[in-house]
């Protein structure tokens, strides 16, 4: 058995645990995050069947990577901020883009998608950590966002999606999920869309966010090992 095949079983089985955890009986997508990483450790990836989506957060590198890749069952999600010069790119490449954080972003990505007669699946990218790093939308501002994206007709808004805090403190952690968590209960109530993603939870933090209702973790070092920019 392959190096990344044995992580990703490992990895499998925490998930299933967390959720056992948290008393869930429903699952939470794997997306293996392979922004960095060569098509033949992707390929690899691909052979683990909980595996079901790749995470790239440029449009350039997943151009040229998709480019190679070849036919597979693998869906292609965006999960780096998207720049408006690179949304008419990003709507070619990509399944499903799950870091809208503007209402500009998101009509440009719908003006695109219909141009070329495309429903793109979309998440809603939450700053819920506030730390001045991180993209997203401030939570303040997701239920306009929500209600302008929720006219738009080439958009099919899915759920949320956040990265946590950068810090030693669970508790801390926790809360970042728990605000997430509890957007989505607001952001379903005011615009009665079922809003099943909740994406949250990376290597270091995937199993504080299944406890605070990850639908969907988002995992690249402890699957592939330490990036190394080139
Ligand atoms: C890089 C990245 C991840 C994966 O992070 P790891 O700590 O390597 O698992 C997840 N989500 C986003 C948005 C990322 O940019």
């Amino acid at each position: 058995m392959s190096e990344i095949i044995s992580r990703a079983q490992a990895i499998y089985d925490r998930i299933q645990n967390a959720l056992t955890l948290a008393g869930r009986k429903d699952k939470a997508e794997f997306v293996a995050v392979s922004k960095t990483r060569t098509v033949d450790e992707m390929h690899e990836a691909e052979n683990f069947p909980y595996i079901g989506s790749f995470g790239e957060n440029r449009v350039q590198e997943a151009e040229a990577k998709r480019r190679i890749y070849g036919t597979s069952r693998i869906t292609w999600r965006l999960i780096g901020h998207l720049q408006a010069n690179k949304a008419r790119k990003a709507v070619e490449l990509f399944d499903a883009i799950d870091s809208v954080d503007s209402i500009e972003l998101a009509q440009r990505i719908d003006r695109i998608a219909g141009e070329t007669g495309k429903v793109i699946p979309v998440l809603l990218e939450v700053n819920t950590s506030g730390e001045a790093s991180k993209s997203g939308t401030a939570p303040e501002n997701l239920p306009q966002l929500a209600d302008a994206v929720m006219q738009l007709q080439n958009l099919r808004l899915d759920g949320l999606m956040t990265v946590g805090p950068i810090t030693e403190s669970e508790a801390e952690i926790r809360r970042a999920f728990a605000s997430l968590r509890e957007l989505a209960e607001s952001a379903r109530t005011r615009t009665g869309l079922s809003l099943p993603v909740l994406s949250m939870g990376m290597s270091g933090d995937f199993e504080a966010a299944i406890l605070e209702g990850s639908t969907m973790v988002r995992i690249g070092t402890l699957l592939f090992g330490a990036r190394e920019y080139r």
